[in-house]
């Protein structure tokens, strides 16, 4: 993205109404903030508690939890002195459906301790009950002084709305396409809604808007309607994205097209994990996502060729996932120790048909060399070649020399040094 671009980007995106989540700004040109979801058992306060802290840890700026019965919403204070109690303050948001309002009404240790609460206007409640039952949601939250979501979701739209402004359309010259209409009524959904709690008091800059759906195309075209007919912050995320590449793909897919444009304040990404999978790969994907568009920074890049013919053997792929793994690991100390490091971009290439040249593009990269070569790995640093390095111990000498630069170039002391 060129810094004109960016700006524009930027210009779009500020004008959103901010909103503060426990403190996390949201819009109004914030950066775009990445949060994420537990799968835990919320009622299990332990299991939740590791949890959250997990996704914190990881980068998650916001976790939801799911408050869906009596025990999950009684748990909610708990978590929250607990994950504070081991220096975690994230701002926390509880995801209700059905019988939110009854859950927040006999529960306000659980509508004081969360940060946010997510309104389903499709399944807050059914016929005359759902205009009361959302009303005594936004009530809690004017009470608390909280902000919320109105998330609308594409498996569970206002089906009232839907099949009205289906007939609507049906009467219509030329009536639209049914995706067009139900696009029409996902919008109307959250604005409606969002309109009705503006009408009890609650001020825009305490409402936040989704309207989720599972595939790229509707996501781009509901967000743009939205984007277009409202100043509101806006969440978004491609629910029921899906499991392995085929979730990350269809996420990054969607949210790049529309995060492009300006939309959208905060991300999450709804992948499915694997068994046994860390429930923080979403938190990492959100951040990939956002850092490879340039909207923010938070681990350091390593590029690395995709290797070919000419690299018969894996030692750069060994030495790419060596450094980007210490990378990772180093982190959460040098974020304190080192700011600004988030930025460093590492090159690690496989062969000199472009190795020297990306290597060069870096601030810090190397040039293995490729089938046929003299055996010896030309290292870069800020454009120019630095050192030769030979030999079995690459990997490590390489590390050393990452390591270096960035005591170098980012230390919080250097200016005394
Ligand atoms: S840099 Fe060399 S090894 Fe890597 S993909 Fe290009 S030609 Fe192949």
């Amino acid at each position: 993205m060129t810094q004109n671009k960016f700006l524009d980007t930027l210009q779009k995106r500020q004008k959103t109404v901010p909103v503060s989540v426990g403190g996390i700004q949201v819009g109004g040109g914030a950066p775009v903030v990445v949060q994420s979801m537990t799968n835990t058992d919320t009622a299990d306060i332990e299991a939740s508690v590791r949890q959250v802290i997990a996704l914190a840890n990881a980068g998650s700026e916001i976790v939801r939890l799911t408050v869906d019965r009596d025990e999950s919403a009684a748990a909610i204070p708990h978590i929250k002195e607990k994950i504070k109690a081991q220096g975690v303050d994230v701002p926390l948001v509880g995801d209700f459906h059905y019988i939110g309002h009854e859950l927040l009404e006999k529960h306000p240790a659980c509508a004081e301790a969360l940060d946010k609460y997510r309104i389903n206007p499709g399944n807050v409640g059914f016929g005359k009950k759902k205009d009361v039952q959302f009303n005594s949601m936004i009530e809690t939250a004017l009470k608390y002084d909280k902000p919320v979501r109105i998330g609308v979701n594409w498996g569970s739209l206002d089906q009232e709305l839907a099949t009205r402004l289906m007939e609507e359309n049906a009467k219509l010259p030329e009536p639209k396409t049914a995706t067009e209409v139900t696009h029409e009524a996902l919008v109307q959904s959250a604005l409606l809604s969002a309109q009705q709690a503006e009408n009890l008091g609650m001020g825009r800059d305490k409402i936040i808007l989704s309207t989720k759906v599972s595939h790229v195309q509707d996501l781009i075209a509901v967000y743009t309607m939205l984007a277009e007919r409202s100043n509101y912050a806006l969440h978004l995320g491609l629910t029921e994205a899906g499991m392995g590449s085929k979730g990350i793909v269809a996420s990054a897919a969607a949210l790049a097209v529309v995060l492009e444009q300006g939309i959208g304040d905060t991300i999450r990404i709804s992948i499915t994990p694997e068994p046994g999978e860390a429930r923080t790969k979403e938190v990492k994907v959100a951040q990939e996502l956002l850092q490879s568009m340039s909207l923010r920074a938070f681990t350091p890049i390593v590029s690395s060729c995709p290797g070919c013919g000419r690299t018969t053997s894996t030692t750069y792929q060994t030495l790419a996932k060596t450094v980007q793994e210490y990378l990772q690991e180093q982190m959460p100390v040098w974020r304190q120790q080192y700011p600004g490091v988030e930025s460093l971009k590492v090159a690690v290439m496989g062969c000199i048909v472009n190795g020297p040249g990306e290597s060069k593009h870096a601030d810090i990269g190397i040039s293995l060399p490729g089938t046929g070569e003299n055996p010896a790995a030309a290292v870069f640093i800020d454009g120019e070649k630095f050192t030769t390095l030979r030999g079995d111990d690459v990997v490590e000498k390489f590390k050393a020399i990452v390591v270096g630069y960035v005591e170098k170039r980012y230390s919080l002391n250097k200016a005394a040094s």
